[in-house]
């Protein structure tokens, strides 16, 4: 964990250099931004009490969501990640003079740091100042969208306006956020860094609470406790997404699971047959693994085992569904395909992990085809048929691909 105090010594620095050059550019920029905002409006007793205010209500959400909030920013992985307290920067951005807003930024940031972040060494510092710095920046951008409006919005025209400003603060976030992690790694699919729809909908949240909050603020503050209420409901509801996967996902290879593969198969098949298409299903065997594992250890077979289903995963279509089925078995689901591409697939995915480099030396496959209607007409039938094709491939010498009886014929 590298020292705060010596930002010298930050990872960020051994980062390619298209990031540092980004990350810094957007720290600069962000900075740049709060110095500019500052002057909008003077800071006077009532801001500086509303500011107390919403800063004692941030402390106190730290503290009251600790576990949680670390909870979400593990899973979040190695990307900066958003906040729910949001609410309190939104409410300051709207109520407050924009440096006392910024204030709040760097309250929160700075509190979280050392009571959540420096405590646990979950977060490296230079991505908690890369994430307090879009924070900063997208908070600015939403002052310059209230400059058309400023103030508790008392009018339809001035919500639409608040509305406005809070899709901008979150649209320059997230877009920053999602620039570093494309520039950070260049070969993910824009789709996963742009994903995580739970995540977002939490900040969506979070930002209409900041609403709410800066409209209730003045009449008896006490009214913000239902706030940490409907947060704690929200951070929940978020959390749902993540469990689903988590159900769905064998943890080893991070395919789906035999229940989850199973239920999606049986809706893809569902849906094809109502068709009049086809289906076509891949039970996959390694073969000799409890070899593997009694010649070189758990460890390595796990490892085998990884391989294997990043190379089945790459050897298929995305609309295809690859599963881990048992120990050492997968099984693929292959909506709309013929006989023959069917086979031609399989024997892909055999070649495919044939030539994989693993540290045990050689590995291979046996496969067994089937394809519906002709063999079957459930994922359970198809299942049973290409499982009988399997063994058939075993006792034929294995490292095979074999179709299922009376396919192409
Ligand atoms: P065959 O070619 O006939 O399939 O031989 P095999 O050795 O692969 O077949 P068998 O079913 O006898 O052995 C499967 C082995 O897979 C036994 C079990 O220890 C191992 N295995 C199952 N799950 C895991 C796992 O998650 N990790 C590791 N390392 N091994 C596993
Ligand atoms: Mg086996
Ligand atoms: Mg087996």
């Amino acid at each position: 964990m590298g020292s705060f105090r010596r930002p010298t010594g930050w990872a960020l620095w051994s980062a390619p250099r298209q990031v540092v050059v980004w990350v810094l550019a957007v720290e600069v920029a962000a900075l740049a931004a709060t110095a500019g905002t500052a002057r909008l409006a003077p800071v006077d007793a009532a801001g500086l009490s509303g500011f107390a205010l919403l800063g004692a209500c941030l402390l106190a959400h730290v503290e009251l969501s600790r576990t949680i909030e670390r909870k979400r920013e593990i899973a979040a992985g190695s990307g900066p990640y958003l906040s729910t307290t949001s609410v309190w920067n939104f409410a300051a951005v709207i109520v407050l003079p924009p440096v006392l807003a910024s204030a709040m930024v760097v309250l929160g940031y700075g509190y979280m740091w050392f009571r959540v972040w420096h405590r646990r060494g979950t977060m490296k510092p230079h991505r908690w100042w890369y994430s307090a710095c879009t924070v900063l920046l997208a908070n600015q951008a939403a002052v310059v969208v209230l400059t058309l409006d400023p103030g508790v919005p008392a009018t339809a025209g001035a919500v639409a306006v608040v509305v406005a400003a809070g899709a901008m603060r979150w649209f320059v976030n997230y877009a920053l956020i999602c620039a570093v992690k494309l520039l950070s790694e260049p070969r993910t699919r824009v789709r996963d860094v742009v994903g995580g729809f739970g995540e977002q909908i939490l900040e969506v949240g979070a930002m209409g609470l900041g609403l709410l909050a800066a409209c209730v603020m003045d009449t008896p503050a006490v009214l913000l406790v239902g706030v940490p209420a409907v947060l704690a409901v929200l951070g929940r509801s978020a959390q749902v997404a993540r469990f689903r996967k988590a159900a769905e996902t064998d943890g080893k290879t991070q395919l789906l699971n035999a229940t989850a593969w199973t239920d999606f198969a049986t809706h893809a098949l569902d849906r094809t047959s109502r068709r009049g298409g086809t289906f076509g299903v891949l039970m996959i065997d390694l073969d000799h693994f409890k070899r593997i594992n009694d010649e070189h250890g758990h460890g390595a077979g796990d490892a085998v085992l990884k391989a294997v289903a990043k190379a089945i995963t790459a050897g298929v279509r995305s609309g295809d569904l690859v599963g881990r089925f048992g120990g050492e078995e997968f099984v693929v689901a292959l909506p709309d395909i013929t006989a023959v591409e069917l086979l031609a697939v399989g024997e892909r995915l055999r070649r495919g992990v044939a030539a994989l480099p693993v540290a045990t030396g050689h590995v291979s496959i046996s496969i067994g085809a089937a394809l519906a209607p002709e063999n079957g007409l459930t994922v359970q039938d198809l299942l049973a048929t290409a499982d009988a094709a399997m063994y058939t491939a075993k006792h034929s010498g294995r490292n095979r691909v074999e179709p299922a009886a009376g396919l192409l014929r």
